[in-house]
C-alpha cells in the first residue's frame, strides 16, 4: 500500500493547551461536527472529512476527542501532547 502524507492540524487553545487534529484518520461519520458546542468543526465538501472552520472559537472542552471513534483529536497540555508522538 502506498504511504500517504499525514494531514494534521493544530489549534492553540491557550498558552498551555493544544488540540491536534489528524484529518487523515477521519472516516467522515460526522459525530464531532454534531457535538462540538462552538461550531469549530465542519465537513469538507467532497470528502466529508472534518475541517476546522472557526479555530478561534475552540474552548478545549474535549468533546471531539471523546466522541471520535477514529482518534482524530488529541487534546491536552502542550507538553504532554507533544511528547505523545515520541
Ligand atoms: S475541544 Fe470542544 S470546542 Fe474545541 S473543537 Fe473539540 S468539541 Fe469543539
Ligand atoms: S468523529 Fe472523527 S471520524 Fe467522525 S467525522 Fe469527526 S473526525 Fe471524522
Amino acid at each position: 500500500m502506498a504511504s500517504e502524507e499525514l494531514v494534521r492540524h493544530e489549534i492553540e487553545i491557550n498558552q498551555n493547551k493544544k488540540l491536534i487534529v489528524t484529518v487523515s484518520w477521519c472516516k467522515s461519520c460526522g459525530i464531532c461536527m454534531e457535538l462540538c458546542p462552538r461550531d469549530v468543526l465542519g465537513e469538507e465538501e467532497v470528502t466529508k472529512k472534518v475541517i476546522l472552520i472557526a479555530t478561534e472559537q475552540c474552548n478545549g472542552c474535549g468533546l471531539c476527542e471523546l466522541s471520535c471513534p477514529d482518534y482524530v483529536f488529541t487534546i491536552g497540555e502542550l507538553e504532554s501532547v507533544l511528547n505523545k508522538g515520541q
